[in-house]
């Protein structure tokens, strides 16, 4: 855990939060901001800044992470009209919050390239 991360203080409890999710190794919040209908953020209980922090022996980790991921699409429905996983690396590109996370998005129609 790390003093000052938000998602750490969500992860243990400390902020509330919308959980859909939780297990020894990631847990799932609705986003407080939802840009879709759907909008849940799948993250490690770990501490991991960011995607670029990420070396192989996090291989386990990002199966769970994904298949959490694919679960919640499944349990929200948003399967049948396709649905958008986003990670956000750096401010650059729109991070706000240092602390992985995985954006679980679906229930509206997406364009591409993403702004
Ligand atoms: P990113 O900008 O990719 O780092 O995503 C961070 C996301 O966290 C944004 O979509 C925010 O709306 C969301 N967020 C910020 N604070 C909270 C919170 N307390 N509970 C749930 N989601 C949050």
């Amino acid at each position: 855990m790390s003093a000052d991360c938000l998602f750490c203080k969500i992860v243990a409890g400390e902020i509330p939060s919308t959980m859909v999710h939780e297990d020894d190794l990631v847990v799932a919040i609705r986003d407080i901001a939802p840009r879709a209908p759907t909008h849940v953020l799948v993250m490690p209980r770990e501490h991991i800044p960011s995607a670029v922090d990420l070396a192989e022996e996090h291989g386990p980790l990002l199966g769970r992470l994904f298949a959490v991921a694919a679960d919640v699409a499944r349990s929200e429905g948003i399967v049948d009209r396709g649905y958008r996983l986003t990670i956000n690396v750096g401010s650059g590109a729109g991070q706000s919050v240092p602390h992985l996370h995985l954006h679980v998005m679906g229930g509206r129609p997406f364009g591409w390239p993403p702004g």
